[in-house]
């Protein structure tokens, strides 16, 4: 069990006595939501939508009146970005290509800087979110990960202001679930924070088993996977 989470018996034991009952997770200071790429460019409409993208919006705005700290990030490209595929001759979105860093799937053109594709939904209710990351800012290195950009090398800085805030459980939502929240929450657990996805809070692009490779992957680096109605 975290230090950082308390569990408190949500209900009484059943008057016909069948066991334990349910725990529920209450966040606390220590604890953080992270709202991944709740953009315009990610749900119906958008340059690379999503499906179902803004049915995350209720779910996650719900949770956020149970956080102190919310941190929220942006997509946010350079025109012409290396992850667009209309930035490599011949190419066509979903196609895959061999960059320095390892292997990039080719997006349509979606949350360039300043755009309204880009703009974070407006139902989205964060009033105690404190701080917003933008990242894939670099023309010729993608990123998933709200902490350390596809390169693996260059750090976005986000896990320095969550130890120096003194967070250390992470409760990851948003969208996708099988890339910028995947990568999010594993390089999550790599830094050193214990993290949970709230899968009803996120939603996936699910692109030939992307999305159960995905859970796979996260669950074998210690993510754990939960529900909204797991919290108090
Ligand atoms: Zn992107």
């Amino acid at each position: 069990m975290p230090a950082s989470s308390r569990r408190t018996l949500s209900k009484p034991l059943s008057s016909a006595g069948c066991g334990l009952a349910a725990a529920k997770i209450t966040p606390d200071a220590k604890s953080a939501l992270i709202v991944v790429d709740v953009q315009n460019g990610f749900v119906t409409g958008g340059c690379l939508p999503v499906k179902g993208g803004e049915e995350v919006v209720p779910v996650i705005n719900q949770l956020a009146a149970g956080f102190q700290n919310i941190v929220v990030t942006q997509d946010w490209h350079t025109p012409g970005h290396v992850s667009f595929a209309s930035s490599h001759q011949g190419k066509k979105p979903f196609e895959t290509t061999q960059l320095s860093y390892g292997t990039q799937v080719l997006w349509p053109d979606h949350c360039v800087q300043g755009t309204e594709d880009a703009s974070l939904h407006k139902d989205l209710h964060l009033p105690t979110a404190q701080l917003i990351i933008r990242k894939g800012f670099h023309k010729e290195i993608d990123s998933y990960s709200a902490f350390d950009e596809a390169d693996h090398k260059t750090s976005t800085g986000l896990a320095g202001y969550l130890k120096a805030r003194g967070i250390e459980t992470l409760y990851v939502t948003g969208l996708a679930t099988d890339f910028c929240v995947a990568w999010t929450a594993m390089d999550g657990c790599k830094a050193g924070f214990e993290v949970y996805v709230i899968e009803d809070a996120t939603r996936a692009i699910d692109m030939n088993g992307s999305l159960a490779a995905a859970w796979k992957q996260m669950i074998a680096k210690g993510v754990k996977r939960i529900q909204s109605g797991d919290l108090a």
